[in-house]
Formats: structure tokens, C-alpha cells, sequence
């Protein structure tokens, strides 16, 4: 890993107002080399979005470090992660939660996260294939949820599958331009809403898998 450019990021994500020490190290501890191919090795500790397989992206650490800190993750929580990818964001949770699930429509994005995972020697991740919309009934209720690709409504499957005092974080809006993350938290009583920050995710995109992603 080229710990020069980690620790410019991670200077960066600071300035950037990420002051949740956990989540920092985390991102510290990923090498984030590892999750991109070719060119884009070089750029891996850019604090941008950096394209995968498929037509999806890695998102850029800042998104990744923000979403994390809002998710409130603790040692000993269930963790839901919806849009496994390259497996980035899953990794960075692993670091910090008890357990991760994580799903992906394109299952070889899946098995290729999968495996870089293990040659990480991060042992505490869960991975399947299929509408992460759905959620993960057979292992709710989930501590925290984390949705990375954007819903174009709130997800009603993955709200109910939130333990009490469970928080979901997920990117929401049709406009592609123009996404909000929002913080959703199931309390004794109700469900509580607010909103974060403007992103750009991919979309989330609900039924069948595309044929491309069954081989
Ligand atoms: N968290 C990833 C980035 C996610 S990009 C990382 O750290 O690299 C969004 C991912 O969500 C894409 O891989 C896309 O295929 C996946 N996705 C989109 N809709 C989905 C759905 N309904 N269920 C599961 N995965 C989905």
C-alpha cells in the first residue's frame, strides 16, 4: 500500500469534517489498491469515485467515510450492506462491526469481492447474490443497513428488516443528479427521518438479474 498517499487522504477526509476516529482507521486499514484494476491503481487514495466491472463504481472515500460515520456502527452490531461492488465499503464495515452481510446483483462482482476479502484475511463478511431491495429476511432484524446505490423511494423491505434502535442509511432519488442520503432510525416508538448530504450512486435496481450476471 502507498502509505503516503493513504495518510493524504486521510488528512483530507479530517478536513473534510470525518472525525469519527474508528471509521478513519478503518478506511486507513483498506488498502483501497486492491479494490481497483489497471490505471486506476495509481489513483486508488484519490478522494474520488473510481470505476469497477460492470459499468458501477467504487464510491469515493469521502461518501464512503460519511456514510459510515452517520451508520453510528459499533463492535458488536449486524451489519446490512446492500450493493456489495467491489467489495470496498463491506471491508471498511467489516473492520469496525461484529458481521456483515452484503449483497449484489452481478454475481461475479459478488465472488470477485468475495475473494479479494479473504486474501485480506477479513473473515467476518457474509456475501450472496440477488436484489439486496428485498433486504435479507432469513438474517433480519440488522443493527444497521447501509444501501450503496441510490433507491428512487425509500425502501420499505429493508426499513422493516431494522432492529429497534437501528439506523439505515440510503442514497434516495430518481433524478441521478440530484440523490440524497437519508438517515432512517427505527426507535421503541416510530420511525425517525433526516436527511445528509447530495451524492451521485449508481442506480439501485430491483427484479430479475441481468443474464450478464448469472455466469
Ligand atoms: N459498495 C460498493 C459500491 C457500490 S456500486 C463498493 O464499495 O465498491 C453499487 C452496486 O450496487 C453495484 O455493484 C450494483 O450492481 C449493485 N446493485 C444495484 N442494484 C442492486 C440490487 N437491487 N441488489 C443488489 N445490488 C445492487
Amino acid at each position: 500500500m502507498n502509505v503516503a498517499a493513504m495518510q493524504r487522504l486521510i488528512a483530507e477526509l479530517r478536513a473534510a469534517g470525518i472525525a469519527d476516529e474508528a471509521v478513519l482507521e478503518a478506511i486507513a486499514a483498506v488498502d483501497r489498491e486492491r479494490f481497483v484494476s489497471g490505471t486506476f491503481v495509481e489513483r486508488a487514495w484519490e478522494n474520488t469515485a473510481l470505476p469497477i466491472a460492470f459499468g458501477q463504481t467504487i464510491s469515493q472515500p469521502y461518501v464512503v467515510a460519511a456514510m459510515t460515520e452517520a451508520l453510528r456502527v459499533g463492535p458488536r452490531m449486524k451489519v446490512l450492506e446492500v450493493g456489495t461492488g467491489s467489495g470496498y465499503q463491506a471491508a471498511v464495515l467489516a473492520k469496525i462491526a461484529r458481521r456483515v452481510y452484503t449483497i449484489e446483483r452481478y454475481k461475479p462482482l459478488s465472488r470477485e469481492a468475495e475473494r479479494l476479502l479473504l486474501d485480506l484475511r477479513i473473515h467476518n463478511v457474509v456475501f450472496d447474490v440477488g436484489d439486496g431491495s428485498a433486504g435479507w429476511p432469513r438474517q433480519a432484524p440488522f443493527d444497521r443497513i447501509i444501501v450503496t446505490a441510490a433507491a428512487e423511494e425509500r425502501p420499505q423491505a429493508l426499513i422493516d428488516q431494522l432492529a429497534v434502535g437501528g439506523i439505515l442509511i440510503v442514497p434516495v432519488g430518481r433524478d441521478p443528479t440530484n440523490q440524497i442520503v437519508e438517515r432512517i432510525v427505527r426507535t421503541e416508538t416510530g420511525l425517525r427521518r433526516d436527511t445528509l448530504m447530495p451524492v451521485r450512486f449508481v442506480p439501485l435496481v430491483a427484479g430479475p438479474l441481468p443474464v450478464l450476471g448469472q455466469g
